[in-house]
């Protein structure tokens, strides 16, 4: 039996634990994988405020380090359901496990967005990547793709300009979503080009990735790059399904809950980017995890 039963320990489910832990609340945080989240794939964080530089991995580890000295507890499982009996919540995980909360707070983060094109999963591992800080080394002195335009897609062809022999960065549109600052650092390298207005259309090769089609969206032409590595960098999607039961969805699948991390289910909060917000970053996810906590922790004070 916990007070606060926190789904997911990316750094909104985290900074929760922290707060709620401090808040004197006896705390649990379920997590399907390893603790970090997104972040813990961003091989360099510059915009965190107070730290100037820092990868997400090291970021992930100080993080966890500080929530698990102060008493939380981590277990692993895939979450598939939770119930609300009577104020008492029940967490069920995929291997049937349950634990019991007096509040439960959502922080369930985003999966990585896949092409949707043919052989991708079949490449997954054989040229396709999802993560440049887990596998970008092995794709050393080697030509490799980005494809995206947001920040992760422009830290990443940073990250891969420094190893790898050139990188393209394919991007649908002219313009980057991500930070001028790393687009203009881009812009000057000389292993880096950019594919604009294009999109990754196929993938080649008989048993591990050789090359990818690249469509160019004006004129329809379709090239043909020879790389060994995919960085897909597309974005992520919220995993919320198995909380339908239980909070508002929005038509993309986020918890509707608005800054004070309300989702309307009394003794339920939603925090970082599973939840309906205008900017996804480490410091709005730090941030809602704080808030989050700290009205859990008020919810249990006044039950
Ligand atoms: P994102 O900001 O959503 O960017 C996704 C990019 O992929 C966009 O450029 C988008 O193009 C493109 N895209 C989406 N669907 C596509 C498709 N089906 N085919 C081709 N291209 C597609 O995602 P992100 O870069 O992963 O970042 C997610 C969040 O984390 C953002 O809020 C970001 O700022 C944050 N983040 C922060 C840091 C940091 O603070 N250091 C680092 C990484 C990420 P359009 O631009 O045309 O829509």
């Amino acid at each position: 039996m916990y007070d606060i039963v926190i789904i997911g320990a990316g750094t909104a489910g985290m900074s929760a634990a922290i707060y709620a832990q401090r808040g004197g609340k006896k705390s649990l945080m379920l997590e399907k994988l390893t603790y970090g989240g997104q972040i813990i794939n961003t091989p360099d964080i510059e915009n965190y405020p107070g730290i100037a530089h820092i990868s997400g991995y090291e970021f992930s580890e100080k993080l966890y380090r500080q929530a698990s000295d102060l008493g939380v507890k981590l277990e692993h499982g895939t979450v598939s359901s939770v119930e609300d009996e009577g104020g008492l919540f029940k967490v069920k995980t995929g291997d049937n496990s349950e634990f019991t909360g007096r509040a439960v707070i959502l922080a369930t983060g985003a999966r990585n967005r896949h092409l949707g094109i043919a052989r991708e999963n079949e490449l997954v591992g054989k040229g396709v990547s999802y993560c440049a800080a887990c596998d970008g080394m092995f794709f050393r002195k080697k030509d490799v793709a980005v494809n995206g335009g947001g920040n992760t897609a422009l830290g990443d062809a940073l990250y891969l300009a420094g190893i790898c022999n050139k990188v393209y960065l394919i991007h649908r549109r002219d313009q980057f979503r991500g930070a001028e600052r790393d687009a203009e650092k881009l812009k000057v390298l000389d292993n880096v080009e950019f594919v604009l207005n294009s999109t990754v259309t196929k993938l080649n090769g008989d048993t591990k990735l050789e090359s990818i089609d690249v469509t160019d969206k004006n004129s329809g032409a379709v090239k043909t790059i020879p790389v060994s590595g995919l960085f897909v960098a597309i974005g992520q999607e919220p995993e919320n399904g198995a909380f339908a039961n239980l909070v508002n969805l929005d038509a993309k699948g986020y918890i509707v809950a608005g800054e004070d991390c309300l989702t309307g289910h009394s003794g339920v909060f939603a925090a970082g980017d599973c939840r309906t917000k205008s900017l996804r970053q480490l410091t709005t996810a730090a941030a809602d995890g704080a808030v989050a906590a700290t009205a859990a922790c008020e919810y249990i004070d006044r039950l």
